[in-house]
């Protein structure tokens, strides 16, 4: 039984112009292609591109803009797609002029608001590598002023929008859908209590819950983030799995690189390990500690099946309780 079905997986919608880098995102964050190798996708027409993904903690959707959709369209049930959306992520591409994808954002936003006001509006202003850091601070400020000037302008200044400035060839695309996931889940103050406990009580430095195949990590200690070690944790997954691919799986059984005995050590040479752990089929925990810890491994290993226990009723809970409360409105 697996807690994590389809009800408690945030759902997210990625729009923005055509060429704004939508496809890219979706490649390089979950389906680990090259930043370069994205310049030869070819862009497609369909209206609504789908990839609701079967092998990740999030499921989420691409829509092209500017023609494929129109709100007016009667066939097209934005509606219901906004309904049950938890966050609207918009590329703007900041290499480019943004006057249209500006106004494509206040009338993506405006009319997604009135169907669903519980949506969270994330705009990636994208493809920041070319720019210099003053540039970037700049284009940030002028695209945050205009589209809030938009929304005063139209009365709805309640409708708050969260910026970040992003890019396929570094982390910081990885960092931003990081926050944006985490927003979704209602369960992240526990999470993070659970790994303050178990860190804690095990000589852990820092402890990062990872969602394997997208690489975000959708809780860590409260302990601060620093950049470096988030781009080890990535690269600790990237060598597990490709390891497992190439040495893990037998020919005849289609198995996944990632399963119940997913486990790595890695001794770093400043006396630091890095520890990868299963959680469930889309978790892993990645901890850093030091070596001197590390002697003590059955006991970290037993607060780690705690710990694993205790995330498995968190969520569980959660499923529970909304299946009593979708019985409870159909009667
Ligand atoms: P879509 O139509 O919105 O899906 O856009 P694509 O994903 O097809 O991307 C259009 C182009 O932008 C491609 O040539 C990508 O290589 C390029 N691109 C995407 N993301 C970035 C980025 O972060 N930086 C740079 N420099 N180029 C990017």
């Amino acid at each position: 039984r697996d807690p994590f079905c389809s009800e408690v997986k945030p759902r997210i919608l990625l729009m923005g112009l055509r060429r704004s880098g939508k496809s890219s995102i979706q490649k390089v964050v979950f389906h680990k292609m090259s930043p370069n190798e994205t310049l030869f996708l070819e862009s497609t027409n369909k209206i609504c591109r789908e990839d609701v993904s079967n092998s990740s903690f999030v499921s989420f959707q691409i829509w092209d803009f500017p023609g494929q959709i129109d709100f007016f369209d009667p066939t097209f049930d934005y509606e219901m797609i906004f309904r049950g959306t938890g966050a609207l992520i918009f590329v703007i591409d900041s290499q480019d002029d943004y006057v249209e994808a500006l106004s494509r954002l206040h009338l993506t936003v405006t009319r997604a608001y009135k169907v669903n006001p519980d949506i969270n509006f994330e705009v990636f202003i994208h493809k920041v590598d070319g720019l210099s850091d003053d540039h970037k601070i700049e284009k940030q400020r002028d695209i945050h002023k205009r589209a809030n000037d938009d929304l005063a302008d139209a009365g709805l200044e309640r409708i708050h929008l969260s910026f970040y400035l992003t890019s396929i060839y570094d982390h910081s695309i990885f960092e931003a859908f990081s926050k944006v996931v985490q927003k979704l889940i209602p369960q992240l103050p526990t999470l993070e209590n659970l790994l303050n406990i178990f860190i804690s009580n095990s000589g852990i430095e820092k402890a990062f819950l990872f969602d394997v195949v997208s690489k975000i990590y959708i809780a860590t200690d409260s302990s601060p983030v620093d950049m470096q070690t988030y781009e080890l944790c990535c690269d600790m997954i990237d060598v597990v799995i490709d390891i497992s691919c190439i040495y893990g799986l037998s020919e005849d059984v289609a198995g996944s690189p990632y399963d119940k005995e997913s486990m790595a050590i890695i001794h770093l040479n400043n006396t630091t390990v890095m520890y990868l752990k299963e959680v469930t089929k889309f978790l892993a925990l990645v901890c850093f500690l030091r070596e001197e810890s590390f002697e003590r491994k059955g006991l970290i290993d037993y607060n780690f099946h705690c710990f694993k226990k205790a995330i498995e009723e968190v969520f569980d809970l959660r499923l529970k309780v909304q299946r009593n409360r979708k019985l409870l409105s159909q009667r």
